[in-house]
């Protein structure tokens, strides 16, 4: 399938559309960008790592019943994925404190929850992500109620696979963020990647971390970090 027009540039992501309307071809950059765009930087390869690493994460929801918007992968930065409308929700699931919660609880990095948290953010970069509830969804239309159960529900689902997917590599899924999309009959399907970028991940063993606050904390060793993911994905 041809590659033709750039469709949309984000911050770590263009979009291509292709010669079928319903498929557009992703390309993923070794950009990096945190805390809304104020700190900047490039990642070497990890546009590789996060193209190959989310395309073998959606594989493993879909052999579990996940619908994904995956088609097939190109080459070692570009897939084909199907065009969605996405609804402007940022979905993030934890199973222990970390960044954001830990200032909001007051409560330790790492601290266990009871049970797992569901959180929704508006996205949109000009106000910076601002966390929202089902009201202000509904409210401002966002998405209508039957697609929100939809997604808390594939979003639990999915935390519950890739829980024990993570744990089978000796890596503690801490928390994670997913966004869905709708397809042009209306169906609701999980989009955008699932990576370094957009999970916090520790090793199991000694709670080193394997993920994008490597680069948000200038803590080092950021591309050895995803290498290292990538790596026990496919080892
Ligand atoms: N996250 C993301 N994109 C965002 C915000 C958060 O992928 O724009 C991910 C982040 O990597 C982490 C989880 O969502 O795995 C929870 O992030 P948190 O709310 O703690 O925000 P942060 O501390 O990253 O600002």
């Amino acid at each position: 399938m041809e590659k033709r027009d750039l469709l949309y540039e984000g911050k770590a992501k263009r979009v291509y559309t292709t010669d079928d309307k319903d498929i557009v071809m992703v390309s993923y950059k070794d950009d990096a960008t945190a805390f809304n765009g104020i700190k900047k930087g490039t990642i070497h390869d990890k546009g590789k790592v996060n193209n190959e690493v989310s395309n073998k994460v959606m594989m493993y929801l879909e052999e579990n019943a996940i619908p994904t918007h995956l088609v097939k992968q190109i080459n070692e930065r570009e897939t084909l994925v199907k065009k969605v409308e996405i609804i402007p929700l940022e979905v993030i699931v934890r199973n222990k404190v970390a960044g954001s919660l830990a200032k909001k609880l007051g409560l330790e990095e790492g601290t266990i929850l009871k049970r797992p948290i569901l959180e929704f953010c508006y996205k949109k970069d000009e106000l910076g992500d601002p966390f929202i509830n089902v009201d202000h969804i509904l409210a401002a239309e966002l998405a209508t109620e039957e697609e929100i159960e939809i997604i808390q529900k594939m979003a639990r689902k999915i935390n519950e696979l890739l829980v024990g997917y993570f744990k089978n590599i000796n890596i503690d899924l801490i928390d994670f963020k997913i966004e869905f999309g709708r397809t042009p009959d209306g169906q609701v399907i999980l989009a955008d990647e699932i990576s370094p970028d957009t999970c916090r991940y520790w090793d199991a063993t000694t709670g080193e971390k394997l993920d994008k606050d490597r680069f948000r904390r200038d803590m080092g060793n950021v591309e050895e970090a995803y290498l290292e993911v990538y790596n026990r994905i496919f080892a």
